[in-house]
């Protein structure tokens, strides 16, 4: 699974960081990232592959996020 966030899109509403904060977290500038312990590969999106439990919270941080922000593919 990989995911992305979009950044022009965020408006750090902290939800996504909410529901699956193993993978995403609000930065200094009060947006979402995916946590840099994920690699990031050439196309932006980020690999999430150490545990097939965050799938789901990772999808479902996407689902909530108001604005759309997250990318998974
Ligand atoms: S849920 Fe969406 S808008 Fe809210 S912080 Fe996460 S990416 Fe940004």
């Amino acid at each position: 699974m990989k995911v992305k966030v979009n950044k022009d899109a965020c408006i750090g509403c902290g939800a996504c960081a909410a529901i699956c904060d193993d993978v995403f977290e609000i930065n200094d500038e009060g947006l979402s990232e995916v946590k840099e312990e994920f690699e990031v590969k050439e196309d932006g999106f980020s690999e999430i592959k150490r545990n097939e439990d965050l799938f789901q919270p990772v999808q479902d941080a996407a689902d909530a996020c108001p604005t759309g922000a997250i990318e998974t593919e």
